[in-house]
């Protein structure tokens, strides 16, 4: 279950959110009294309340923004059990001076904003003697290895607990806990007014993670990335896996450079069974990894991972997917000979992205020049794939069939720019551009209007997921729903 935290300054606006978000289908909301800022009129917020409340008013050290005298607030908590609402959240340190009354249930809560304690089961303890009905602790997230200790606690307790971590680095703990055995978890009513870091919004939950029907036997897939936040992986596989009918949820992990390998180490005790990976971990990673496929060993970047009987196994679906989409606009993907066989191609920049690439033209007999702006990093390229590396500057003057973008240029917010001027295009050439925010970049509508064919980096983005998808469930990704939900989030969402 889902508790929705309102946290308003008037009382028409609480309700209104309130009768919004259950009409939204929400079946729990937080009332966070200290929010409001004028006299506190409890019995107009709870009279007629549409679905079951927590009654919470939090003072400044916890997080909230009470200001006012303890004893008032105090008397505020204790009035909400007169009057019978169904939760009041009571802070441990105050529990012996709120008494049990009616048929209201205690929330026990515990928070530390500045890190996540080494004894956890301690803390517990001392909550669990306070009465409680349901233990609350949130604590603050500095290393991946918060979340497991919390995702445990709360696995293990008698008494239903709902243990988070907050922080970027702890929002997972926010989606898994259901998985463990959490009563609920607490989400915010808007994705852009979080009342505690790393809470994700109501239809968030609801939309993305399907935060209702996480249960013991879902099984856990994600991507592991510093920073995180802005990943649209998990809007697509969540949907892949909706559609599918799969119970089955995909995360995002924010794992700092240094503690990706206890963080991969402990992948078996979070049960999860594979992982996207992305920077800065795609070349890191492989010192974790017991197996590789040919074509991460020969790229030596991993951007998949599965974990099957012991083994870690390192893939990488960013090549198959650049080559599939590039042979798909060519003729037919997969034919032998590829229809790429014999080209010229001219790769754009020479990090990771177009690594992965020359990998596979080279693989296909493709005859390809590399240039990036550190001539340093396109000759180390050339040597690798037997490529030929140019200046920078010399971009666009040759003759080539097939023209890759592999630098961001072009990306938002710097749509007006393109990596090469428009001369340069012919109507004969494929141009591919791998930056996918937005997917028409500048470069994708000069060649259009120069009649040349294009593939956008949705198209590669959108591949590279769906052979992820199919590593990790073993059965194809629902045809077009990867497509469809990446160009639906890239519309409004633009960074
Ligand atoms: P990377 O390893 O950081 O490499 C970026 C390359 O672009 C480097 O060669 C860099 O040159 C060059 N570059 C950066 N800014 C430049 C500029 N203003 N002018 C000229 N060259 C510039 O990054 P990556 O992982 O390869 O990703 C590159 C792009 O690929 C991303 O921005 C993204 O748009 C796209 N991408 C697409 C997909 C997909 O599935 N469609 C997946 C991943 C990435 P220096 O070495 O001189 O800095």
């Amino acid at each position: 279950m889902i508790c929705v935290s309102i946290g308003r300054s008037r009382h028409k606006h609480m309700l209104a959110e309130h009768k919004h978000l259950v009409e939204q289908g929400a079946k729990l909301v937080e009332l966070r009294l200290d929010y409001i800022s004028t006299r506190v009129n409890l019995h107009r917020l709870v009279v007629d309340r549409p679905c079951p409340v927590i009654v919470t008013c939090r003072r400044e050290e916890d997080g909230g923004k009470f200001t006012g005298d303890e004893a008032a607030r105090q008397t505020l908590l204790r009035e909400a059990i007169a009057m019978g609402v169904d939760y009041v959240d009571i802070e441990d340190d105050i529990a012996d001076k709120i008494p049990r009354y009616g048929k209201t249930k205690r929330i026990i809560s515990h928070h530390n904003f500045r890190h996540t304690p080494a004894d956890l089961d301690s803390l517990h303890a001392k909550l669990a003697a306070l009465d409680p009905d349901i233990v609350k602790i949130a604590t603050m997230a500095h290393r991946p290895d918060d979340n497991l200790r919390m995702l445990d606690l709360v696995r293990t307790s008698e008494i239903p607990t709902v243990g988070m971590c907050m922080g970027d680095i702890g929002a997972c703990s926010r989606i898994l806990g259901a998985k463990y055995g959490a009563p609920f978890t607490y989400a915010t009513f808007h994705h852009e007014r979080a009342l505690a870091p790393g809470q994700l919004s109501y239809d968030q939950m609801v939309s993305i993670y399907r935060h209702d029907q996480i249960n013991a036997d879902t099984e856990v897939f994600g991507v592991i990335a510093d920073p995180i936040a802005h990943s649209l992986s998990p809007h697509i596989h969540n949907a892949a896996f909706a559609k599918a009918g799969l119970n089955a949820v995909y995360v995002p992990f924010r794992v700092p450079a240094d503690d990706l390998a206890k963080f991969i180490a402990d992948v078996p005790k979070l049960g999860i069974k594979g992982l996207s990976v992305t920077i800065p971990h795609k070349e890191a990673i492989a010192g974790s990894l017991t197996k590789f496929s040919p074509a991460a060993k020969g790229i030596g970047a991993v951007n998949t991972v599965l974990f099957r009987d012991g083994e870690v196994i390192g893939g990488n679906t960013d090549c198959q997917a650049a080559m599939d989409a590039m042979e798909a606009a060519l003729g037919e993907v997969g034919a032998d000979p590829s229809p790429l066989k014999g080209k010229r191609a001219l790769v754009l920049g020479a990090g990771g992205v177009s690594r992965a690439i020359m990998y596979g033209l080279k693989k296909r007999g493709v005859k390809t020049t590399v240039t990036s702006r550190t001539r340093s990093r396109s000759e180390k390229l050339a040597a690798d794939f037997d490529a030929k590396a140019v200046d920078w500057e010399a971009r666009g003057l040759g003759d080539v069939d097939i023209l890759i973008n592999g630098t961001p240029i072009g990306m938002h917010p710097n749509v007006d720019e393109s990596p090469v001027k428009k001369s340069c295009l012919k109507p004969s050439m494929l141009v591919f551009d791998t930056v996918y925010n937005p997917e028409s970049t500048l470069l994708i509508k000069d060649a259009r209007d120069h009649g040349a064919k294009v593939v956008t980096g949705v198209e590669m983005f959108v591949r590279q997921a769906e052979l992820q998808y199919q590593l990790f469930t073993g059965q194809r990704a629902p045809e077009g729903v990867m497509r469809e939900t990446l160009k639906r989030v890239i519309g409004p969402v633009k960074y």
